[in-house]
């Protein structure tokens, strides 16, 4: 017989905490976003171990008077909302009382907080959910929450953490994302003792940009400001010059709090349309106000989507908003920056399909097994400045350019990678390159196996670096901008494929474009290298270079058999 029975405090508790406490990131997340609520204009995060072993954040916000601070840790405690009409008009970032108890039942928790300076503060020791130890110790006014030992006692949630460098990462995304939708607030973050963040607290939006992202596109970012009856909107917002691989640079707060809407990036998208790449993305930080009543906080255990009252108005009012600034700036479009075109990722393949589109749905010239060796093919010429037309023993074979050259330099780099020494290019005059928090800590972390492929990266103080020298396979291109690509798609994968990864994303900015014009020589040349591969027939992102139509095919498509 099945039993039924309502599960116990501590399994409830524990349930609930893993929708809070995905990682360390999200610890912070939830005690800034407390801090923040308690009017705090100075916030200092400490992250050592990667968050695992401390997580703190310190406050000078409004504190827990001495009688509440065992409460605060109680599951639905909270001093933000007390009725339902008060969640309809949430004017706090926090309203679900259980981040708290749901550190708690996941590490040692550590209080200090006053709640007035002439009072003397509360500390609490917490440990497996329960206060272990209470004193009275004096403190100026404001909350210090230290975390410990997270996930300890929970060896597969532990299993899940990733690298410290990537936990870090995540947590200076999340500050950073803070500082940017609070200007007027001071943050700061140490991670493993090393100043990872921090922002002047002057008011100023672009101050805080020029901390971190580099005065170069805090200095080109276009002023956003509109408003309507029921919306308005301010910001920053880079030309599309200053593009970048991924979203990790478009920032979207509502009511400043941070959140990720498909439908915003969408506006941001469509403002844009024309002026970027193929799988660009324009750097924003965007804040939304309306009034709660027009959106629904409550979908997200982490607070992190929202639902809107009228998506459509939203979605036309904040792409006009992009579009009207975008269009009154001459957008300055750098050569340097459209020379260059879309990662691997992007890379448009469908072209490279055409049975899948044409007619002839019969044709079935498929690629064979990566690992089969080319056979001597002869060149008869190039097609749509995209494929190379050969002739082999057994039918006419179509090359895909880029995906063949992808190949070839993605074996170089393995090579390099298996102790082969690296063809470096010295770069005459070093590139200083101002790296975000987040890509700070990428760089850090695939340091060495960068330096392996060929780039030297000397630090410069802070988050600035100097690129002396560049992967020779990367000569012709700008190196700014495939270092950071190169970074947004490392903070993609876990730190196991991070040789792999770096050299696919290499091999795909270094391999000659589709549209490019090659010499017979040229081909022959790519041609030649690709038979000297161990999988000639796949690129590294496992897409055929070579499609065979053999004589039977052919013969059947011209109805000579059927
Ligand atoms: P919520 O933020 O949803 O109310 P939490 O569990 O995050 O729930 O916090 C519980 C309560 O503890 C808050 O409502 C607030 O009263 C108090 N609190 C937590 N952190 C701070 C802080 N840094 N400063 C002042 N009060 C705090
Ligand atoms: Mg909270």
């Amino acid at each position: 017989m099945v039993e039924l029975h309502v599960l116990p405090p501590e399994v409830v508790s524990r349930i609930a905490a893993g929708e809070v406490v995905e990682r360390p990131a999200s610890i912070v997340k939830e005690l800034i976003e407390n801090s923040l609520d308690a009017g705090a204009d100075k916030i200092d995060v400490d992250s050592r171990g990667g968050g695992a072993e401390l997580l703190c954040v310190a406050d000078n916000g409004s504190g827990i008077p001495c009688a509440h601070v065992e409460m605060a840790f109680l599951r639905h405690a909270t001093s933000k909302i007390a009725s339902l009409d008060d969640l309809v008009h949430l004017r706090s970032l926090g309203f679900r009382g259980e981040a708290l108890p749901s550190i708690a039942a996941v590490a040692d928790v550590e209080v200090s907080t006053s709640a007035a300076d002439t009072e003397l503060g509360t500390y609490l020791y917490i440990h497996g959910g329960t206060v272990v130890h209470r004193e009275s110790k004096p403190r100026a006014q404001g909350t210090t929450i230290a975390v410990r030992r997270l996930f300890r006692h929970f060896p597969a949630r532990l299993k899940f953490l990733k690298s410290e460098a990537t936990e870090n990462g995540h947590i200076a995304q999340v500050v950073s994302q803070y500082a940017l939708a609070f200007p007027s607030v001071a943050f700061s973050l140490l991670l493993e003792d090393r100043i990872a963040v921090r922002s002047p607290g002057n008011g100023v939006l672009r101050d805080v940009v020029v901390q971190l992202y580099g005065t170069e596109l805090a200095r080109a970012m276009i002023r956003i400001e509109s408003s309507s009856d029921s919306m308005s909107i301010t910001g920053l917002a880079a030309p599309a010059s200053l593009s970048r691989a991924g979203r990790g640079h478009q920032s979207m707060f509502i009511n400043h709090r941070w959140i990720r809407s498909p439908l915003l990036q969408r506006a941001v998208d469509d403002a844009y349309r024309g002026l970027l790449q193929e799988g660009r993305n324009a750097v924003t930080v965007l804040n939304l106000e309306m009034s709660p009543d027009r959106l629904d906080v409550n979908v997200h255990p982490g607070k992190a989507l929202v639902k809107f009252a009228d998506e459509q108005a939203v979605f036309r009012f904040v792409r006009g908003a992009l579009k009207t600034a975008l269009m009154n700036t001459s957008v300055a479009t750098d050569a340097r920056h459209l020379s260059y075109t879309s990662t691997g990722t992007q890379y448009n393949w469908s072209v490279g399909e055409p049975m899948e589109h044409t007619p002839s749905p019969h044709l079935a010239a498929t690629p064979t097994p990566g690992s089969e060796a080319l056979p001597p093919l002869r060149i008869l010429g190039q097609l749509l400045a995209t494929y190379i037309v050969a002739e082999g023993p057994d039918g006419m074979y179509l090359v895909d350019q880029h995906a063949a050259h992808e190949r070839v330099v993605y074996d170089s780099l393995v090579a390099q990678e298996a102790g082969a020494a690296p063809e470096v290019q010295g770069l005459l005059e070093p590139i200083t390159i101002e790296l975000s928090p987040t890509e700070d800590s990428l760089l850090i972390d695939a340091f060495e196996e960068l330096s392996t492929v060929g780039f030297m990266i000397d630090n410069f103080g802070d988050r600035t670096y100097l690129l002396r020298s560049i992967p020779a396979v990367l000569r012709d291109f700008d190196a700014a901008t495939i270092l950071r690509d190169i970074l947004h798609e490392l903070s993609q994968h876990s730190r196991q494929d991070i040789h792999a990864r770096l050299a696919i994303t290499i091999s795909c900015h270094a391999a000659v474009r589709a549209g490019r014009h090659l010499s017979v020589d040229e081909m022959k040349q790519l041609i030649l290298q690709l038979e000297r591969c161990a999988q000639p027939r796949t690129c590294p992102h496992g897409r055929p270079t070579v499609i065979r139509y053999d004589k039977g095919e052919l013969d059947r498509l011209f109805g000579r058999r059927s």
